[in-house]
């Protein structure tokens, strides 16, 4: 079966609940609040879901429309198995709680991902949530995912669905929130004479999705100046863009970073942008991954890049630089980012014209108290011990927790899933 979404499968009226309905798990009444920092720079902050990271903005709204579409094709489930470092996971399976005819597998690295990463998947118990702790790396759980997609006969026998970073109805929920910001630091738009001012946005980026919304806003005409995009040590879209379109694999493969959400090699939604840099052209454009599969790197025509770089800036920032930036920006104005959020910060300050004021907004990405080891190397022991851990962080330690060992083992985690199923079908 396939979700596809037709003109008729969503009527406006539906689409509203299912939008209302995801929301009403952020804590802030305006869902995505957007506070002034300094120098006419904003944080847009996207942490406030049920997870403290961007990605529930997406993946609340993909769980109710995924029960949405379910509930009109009587008789059909689908089960829905990923592999998260740690904040996908947590985001999908809170996304995804309770939903009625959705069986949830998530695979996490045993003892890799952060304890607080780690309670806020098995802290989750509701009968559809699987938790899967691998004995292996994440890309061991990546390959696992793999295999059962190949798997022709178990994934159509479970009607297996993604919920990783290219869905589609992802990037769409994400687009939203750079519409909300422009309007949030543009109050006197429509009272002035001649054209609406640019905003700019930087976006510290992975897997170049929350970006590609950005692009897209702009393409529905949202007056967006540059999309700054922000890397960590991880570079490889800093390059593309930074030096004439280098776009190679690193030889050192992915570096461990303070800012682990955004360790990636490859970014999956890069291709979707180029492609519209080529002008559409899917041959071209097939040509160049083909290149780029073979040899590691993409070697784009010159015009793709410069129309590239025409519509996105870049910065690349160490771990060093993340430290000094939640350091400085907590100093002068009391504001505490996480190492994700610095990294847009750090960024924009960088590529931003020398004394400019135009309005700026750096997309804050997860809540501080989600990554404390970063706060703490970059506040100091008093000024760290002096922020307050929101609940429910600060007790989840106390909360039940259900999780199933398993080993590195295609077969075995089949098996597991199957007979998973199977019992719940029986309950
Ligand atoms: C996923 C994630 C990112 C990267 O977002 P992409 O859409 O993959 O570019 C950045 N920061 C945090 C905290 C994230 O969870």
């Amino acid at each position: 079966m396939s979700l596809y979404i037709g003109p008729d499968d969503v009527p406006p009226e539906k689409l509203k609940h299912i939008i209302n309905r995801s929301y009403a798990t952020f804590r802030e009444r305006d869902v995505t609040p957007v506070v002034p920092i300094t120098d006419g720079m904003h944080s847009l902050e996207l942490f406030h879901g049920p997870t403290f990271a961007f990605k529930d903005v997406a993946l609340q709204f993909l769980g109710n429309l995924f029960e949405e579409l379910l509930s009109k094709r009587p008789g059909h489930s689908i089960t829905v198995v990923g592999a998260t470092s740690g904040d996908t996971g947590s985001s999908a399976i809170h996304g995804l709680r309770g939903k009625a005819n959705v069986e949830c597998f998530i695979m996490y690295p045993e003892g890799r991902t952060s304890r607080t990463q780690e309670l806020q998947m098995i802290t989750v118990t509701d009968p559809n949530i699987h938790n899967i702790a691998l004995g292996g790396t994440f890309d061991d759980c990546q390959a696992v995912v793999k295999a059962c997609f190949n798997d022709a006969a178990f994934r159509d026998k479970h009607n297996l669905a993604a919920v990783n970073s290219i869905n589609w109805a992802r990037i769409l929920a994400q687009m939203v929130y750079y519409v909300y910001a422009y309007l949030k630091v543009t109050p006197s738009m429509g009272k002035q004479a001649g054209s609406p001012p640019l905003v700019s946005f930087s976006v510290p980026t992975g897997n170049f999705g929350d970006i590609l919304a950005g692009y897209y806003a702009k393409q529905m005409g949202l007056p967006v100046g540059k999309l700054i995009v922000a890397t960590n040590k991880n570079d490889i879209l800093h390059r593309f863009f930074s030096h004439g379109g280098d776009y190679s694999l690193d030889k050192n493969g992915v570096a461990v970073t303070l800012a682990p959400s955004m360790d990636i090699g490859v970014s999956s939604n890069f291709e979707r942008f180029l492609f519209h840099m080529t002008g559409n052209d899917a041959a071209q454009m097939a040509k160049m991954m083909k290149n780029f599969e073979a040899t590691g790197t993409l070697n784009p025509p010159p015009e793709v890049v410069a129309k590239a770089c025409a519509i996105m800036e870049s910065a690349n920032v160490d771990d060093d630089e993340i430290l000094a930036t939640i350091a400085d920006v907590h100093a002068r104005t009391g504001y505490t980012l996480d190492p994700h959020s610095a990294i847009g910060v750090a960024a924009a300050r960088r590529v931003r014209p020398m004394g400019s004021t135009a309005p700026m907004v750096c997309l804050a990405c997860a809540h501080w108290a989600k990554f404390p080891d970063a706060n703490l190397a970059a506040l100091g022991k008093e000024k760290s011990a002096a922020l307050v851990v929101p609940e429910p962080l600060a007790s989840l330690h106390k909360l039940d927790s259900r999780v199933s060992l398993q080993p590195y083992d295609v077969p075995t985690v089949q098996r597991f899933i199957e007979q998973t199923i199977a019992k719940r079908a029986k309950a």
